[in-house]
């Protein structure tokens, strides 16, 4: 059995004042069926996980490869252990739009996370072109294969991928849910390719204007583990009603 994720991606929002609110917000209203996790901006995080809840985890939104050095601007998995979150994401289209992140950085920065007991959310999606032209498939094996080649998985509960339709972020335009689980189905297949039956393990998500009133939807499918979620996870009241999307 799998245990459900529902994963906030802050992105570049919220002061400390804010994300102490929202910690305070969603105190006592989070359940205990699904991990909840806020990923937030690194300037916040050691303030945020001395105040969040037991139930709620705390990630980062990014990491450098590197232990230390002359990386200006950069921060390590050492600096990210040392403020106490469990979770990094790794290769958000964001970074691969804006920052030269490629699947090459991915693959090292899922390595180093793996190494400091980080747990890696790493996001794969094509763009609209791609699935446009029928390469939807295409693109996610290559991130798959060149982002997980040669990863050593002891635990597959300490991996998350997320499948994030580069076309669906951010726009309103979400991806159907039949399309979500042919998606995450085929990442489960690519992931069996290389961990073998810790395929069955690894918790996939779905992420991509995910809100209270499509949850649901998407984790009625079997190969759909959780939803990875930007806008809707910025409201204590949102969030709250994204992670139990049972009720
Ligand atoms: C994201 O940033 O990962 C995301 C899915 O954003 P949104 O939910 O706003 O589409």
């Amino acid at each position: 059995m799998r245990k459900p994720i529902i994963a906030g991606n802050w992105k570049m929002n919220k002061t400390r004042d804010e994300a102490i609110n929202f910690a305070l917000g969603v105190s006592g209203r989070l359940p205990n069926y699904a991990e909840c996790i806020v990923c937030a901006p690194f300037i916040i995080l050691r303030d945020l996980v001395k105040r969040v809840p037991t139930n709620l985890a705390v990630g980062a939104q990014n990491m450098d490869y590197h232990d230390s050095g002359a990386f200006t601007g950069e921060v390590s998995p050492l600096m990210l252990k040392d403020t106490e979150v469990t979770h990094v994401i790794i290769g958000h289209s964001e970074r691969r739009a804006y920052y030269n992140e490629t699947d090459e950085s991915v693959n090292l920065k899922v390595k180093k996370a793996l190494e400091y007991d980080l747990v890696p959310i790493v996001c794969v999606g094509e763009v609209l072109a791609e699935r446009e032209a029928g390469k939807t498939n295409e693109v996610l094996a290559r991130q798959i294969n060149e982002g997980f080649k040669d990863v050593n998985l002891d635990n597959p509960e300490n991996l998350v991928v997320a499948y994030e339709p580069v076309w669906a972020i951010g726009t309103g335009k979400n991806a159907s849910s039949e399309i979500a689980e042919e998606a995450c189905k085929f990442i489960r297949t690519e992931l069996e390719k290389i961990f073998g039956n810790k395929a069955n393990d690894i918790r996939i998500l779905y992420g991509g204007s995910v809100k209270p009133e499509n949850i649901k939807e998407y984790m009625a499918n079997p190969d759909v583990d959780g939803a990875l979620v930007g806008g809707a996870s910025l409201k204590v009241d949102s969030f709250v009603a994204l992670c139990n999307y049972k009720d």
